[in-house]
């Protein structure tokens, strides 16, 4: 297509769109032109290059200059300091702020007014929706530079300094290690002129209680990302109460939502409990409950919206009925053990995966996620080119692949996989036996659906995908853990230089590492190591649709919402001794930025979600567990349904 490719171009350049030395962002050439131009490269139409240069005609002319335009530097030094804050660009703002001190009669006045008029329109304009998380952060780290410009003037002139609108204390809590979007929510608050008290990860609850008094702060907010995470923040809740709190407390995480703090959390805590999970609503939430003239109203409507929406989720849980563990048994998932494919694997054992550079992992990279990361919502690649968000987008996306570039030249992320391959059967209908050259070495205990389902839909458990040790057939499963090392350090040395959006950058792109590392040893697994699908051919696309066969369900997810499991998976591949895994009281892993699993190789396996399950389960899970019921109700009662 390089006659076509040639056509394009030069059309293009007679319109002054593509100049070569300042290639335009794709999302910012014209949807028309972009059409057309599509249709040349991409050979979309027989008369595509006649259009297109038809197209051409019609705009000659109207010549587009991109280039950096710099005419808001003319500007008075108020907007240029409102727009190097809107943009985010910090070239410039140490020399605007010194204009602005030198015009200011104490430097003070230039936090308390410039800045502050410049953060108040940031501040508008992402309330409003129209501006995005990745830029309000660049935001924050323009002010960060500006008022760390300032300090020691102030200092030097021993004024006051600004008072902040509030003091909050955030931390994730303890057994957590996941802190991304406290980290977000942190930046975001500081910039709106709160003080913020971040105890980082982990954090147990003493010291935060410890803490909220010895700061006086105004407001606690908890996240976590781990389902055990839950039941620290209810406890917090209880903590909060005997001690007679009455600062408001904000929930946050991947797995927390606005039925679990209402049902489980409010109800611990008679002062205000808010489920906040977008950092755009964080503002707005705290704003709202630090308004000393109209905080109780809005605690009040607030308590009384959850109670309704309590009364409500509850109901609907008891309108759900559920089988016994036997019932559902009976309607397990059911293999053709005569028939069914099962292929050996070409190595057994467990092995480590060395000397893999990142380079290698970067295809398998699933986008969509990192955008979520961002609270930017779409699907990728079409993000990039959405009304709404796809410039945002787009300008995010440049920057990880800045980032992404100097990770995998310097080599600043480092990936670490053990992994194991066995055989295996089920016995006590639910439990998978593991084997080393024919002994037990593991039993790995699944949890089955109590869902009441229609006729001829099964109740599954992970056990099904696997054959009976009463089929005499021998079958195999595996386990695997990978990581990403690195992050922190990374992230830190960006946080040492004030720049909190490259620091939660680096801790984002970890995380696509460790997924992509995820998906890029189940297809090794797949296609060598086990080998039952040698030259299945998937494009990255195919992978993240999960249209592979077989499956590789991690503990803590869906299918098996159980993360006590993972303590198997760190015994039998010897997890922390090979690649130094560690998993927290809760049961995260750390670092943050990894993913541990199961492998199913039977093609009728697939991904299913538990949902609820029934005490009868419980009982039976602490059995074969051999661990006490109350031990299996603490880690299993986020699926234990309320009846
Ligand atoms: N492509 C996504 C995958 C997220 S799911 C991303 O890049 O973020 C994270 C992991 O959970 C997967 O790698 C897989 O190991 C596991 N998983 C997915 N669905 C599951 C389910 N229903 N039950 C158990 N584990 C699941």
């Amino acid at each position: 297509h390089s006659v076509f490719l040639y056509h394009a171009i030069q059309a293009g350049m007679n319109m002054g769109i593509v100049n070569p030395a300042l290639l335009e962002v794709y999302d910012d050439i014209p949807r028309d032109l972009l059409e057309h131009v599509e249709d040349v490269i991409l050979d979309r139409r027989d008369d595509a290059t006649e259009r297109l240069l038809d197209f051409a005609e019609t705009v000659k002319g109207s010549k587009v200059e991109k280039g950096v335009d710099l005419s808001w530097r003319e500007n008075p030094v108020q907007e240029r300091i409102t727009h190097a804050l809107v943009k985010g660009i910090d070239a410039f703002i140490i020399e605007d702020v010194e204009t602005a001190r030198l015009e200011a009669e104490k430097p003070i006045d230039v936090i308390e007014g410039h800045l502050m008029i410049g953060m108040n329109v940031v501040g508008d304009l992402f309330g409003a929706g129209k501006m995005f998380l990745p830029q309000v952060v660049k935001s924050a780290r323009v002010m960060k530079k500006a008022v760390g410009y300032l300090n020691p003037f102030i200092e030097a002139e021993k004024t006051e300094k600004q008072e902040p609108v509030g003091k909050i204390l955030m931390a994730t809590v303890k057994g957590d290690v996941h802190d991304i979007g406290k980290n977000i929510v942190s930046v975001v608050l500081a910039c709106n002129n709160y003080e913020i008290v971040d105890l980082g990860v982990m954090v147990p609850p003493e010291k935060i209680i410890e803490t909220a008094i010895k700061e006086r702060v105004d407001a606690i907010g908890l996240s976590g990302l781990i389902t055990p995470s839950l039941d620290e923040m209810v406890y917090l809740a209880k903590e909060m109460q005997r001690q007679n709190f009455t600062v408001p407390l904000l929930i946050g995480g991947a797995t927390t939502s606005k039925a679990h703090t209402a049902v489980k959390i409010d109800t611990q805590y008679k002062n205000a409990v808010v489920h906040v999970n977008d950092a755009s609503r964080a503002v707005t939430v705290v704003g709202d409950l630090l308004n000393k003239k109209s905080s109780a109203e809005y605690v009040a409507a607030m308590k009384k919206d959850y109670d309704e929406f309590r009364e409500k989720f509850l109901k609907r849980g008891k309108e759900k009925s559920y089988v016994s563990l036997n019932e559902a048994r009976k309607r397990k998932y059911n293999i053709d053990w005569e028939t069914s494919e099962i292929v050996k694997p070409k190595e057994l054992g467990v092995q480590m995966l060395k000397q893999l550079s990142l380079k290698e992992l970067e295809p398998f990279i699933d986008w969509s996620p990192f955008f979520r990361s961002w609270d930017l919502h779409g699907k990728y690649p079409d993000i990039l080119t959405d009304k709404v968000v796809g410039e945002q987008a787009t300008q995010l996306f440049e920057d990880a692949q800045d980032m992404l570039k100097e990770i995998i030249a310097k080599q600043l992320l480092k990936p670490k996989a053990v992994f194991g391959l066995f055989e295996a059967h089920t016995i006590n209908e639910d439990d998978i036996s593991v084997k080393k050259s024919g002994k037990e070495v593991a039993v790995f205990r699944t949890l089955r659906q109590q869902l009441k389902k229609r006729d001829g839909i099964p109740n599954i458990a992970l056990a099904d995908f696997i054959a009976p040790k009463e089929s005499g057939k021998t079958d195999y499963m595996g386990a695997f853990c990978v990581a990403i090392f690195g992050a922190q350090e990374l992230a830190d040395s960006y946080r040492a230089k004030e720049d909190d959006y490259n620091a939660i950058m680096a801790q984002a792109l970890a995380d696509r590492f460790a997924e992509a590392f995820a998906e890029y040893l189940h297809k090794q697994i797949r296609t060598k190591h086990w080998g039952y699908s040698a030259d299945e051919g998937l494009t990255n696309d195919d992978l993240i649709k999960e249209s592979y066969k077989g499956i590789r369900p991690a503990p803590g997810y869906p299918a098996c919402p159980d993360h006590l499991e993972k303590e198997t998976i760190w015994e039998l591949l010897e997890v922390e001794k090979i690649i130094g895994v560690t998993l927290t009281e809760s049961l995260a892993m750390w670092p943050a930025a990894a993913v541990s699993g199961y492998y199913f190789a039977n093609p009728e396996a697939k991904y299913f979600g538990l949902g609820k399950i029934t005490d009868d389960q419980v009982t039976d899970y602490a059995v074969r567990k051999g661990i006490s019921k109350e031990k299996a109700r603490k880690w299993l009662h986020p699926v234990i349904a309320e009846q």
